[in-house]
This record gives structure tokens, sequence and C-alpha cells, in this order.
């Protein structure tokens, strides 16, 4: 045991997230928007059925002003795949050139967003 740490799992987390922006006033889409994700997608973390990433998560956490507990984030080591958009960050994170997957995969990404904001009324 770690000094009587309270275990916050990710699922609860993510509802603390949701609960955080309620209060605080925030639409889904402003998070979003933020965060350079779709709303659909900050909605499907929201309701836990997709983990976002640990910089996401981080990220998130910290428009809202919320802490990130310890055991939250780097629970799942896998490292972004290639032909994601988080592989896409991936590279950039690391100051490498971006492969064709991965620019793909931001392509799609960029205009999911397009059709969302367009799409929206
Ligand atoms: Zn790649």
């Amino acid at each position: 045991m770690e000094g009587g740490a309270v275990t916050v799992t990710l699922a609860e987390f993510c509802r603390t997230l949701r609960v955080a922006r309620c209060l605080a006033g925030y639409r889904a889409y402003e998070i979003a928007d933020e965060l350079d994700v779709s709303a659909a997608a900050l909605s499907q973390w929201e309701l836990n059925r997709v983990r976002p990433s640990d910089e996401h998560l981080r990220a998130w956490a910290d428009l809202l002003d919320v802490e990130v507990p310890p055991g939250v984030v780097g629970i799942t080591p896998r490292v972004a795949r290639c032909g994601t958009r988080s592989g896409y960050n991936r590279h950039l994170d690391r100051g490498e050139p971006t492969c064709a997957a991965c620019r793909a995969a931001n392509a799609q990404h960029q205009r999911e967003l397009k059709e969302a904001q367009c799409g929206s009324s």
C-alpha cells in the first residue's frame, strides 16, 4: 500500500472530469477544441468508451484544473501505433519525421473535424 492513497480508476476519473466540466460551465466542444479532438471523441472519453492518451488525459485534466491521480496515467505502456493519430503525435513529440500511415490518419482526423464543424447547427 502506498501511504493509503485512494485508488481511482480511469473510468471514475473520466466521470470526475465530466462533472468538473459541467460545474465549470464548459460545453463539450469547447474542451474538445482546446484539446484538438472532436466533441464526439471527448464524449467517448467522458463515457469511458475510449481511453484517452496519457498526454490528452493530462491536458484535459489541466484545462479543468483537476489533478491527475497517480495510477490513472501510464497504465498502458503500449506505444502509440503507426497509422493512428496518436502515432502521428508521437512522431511530433519525438521530433521525428511523420510516416505516411500516420500522416494519413491525421489527415482523416482533420477531415472528420471539418465535417463535424460543418454539420453542427
Ligand atoms: Zn508513424
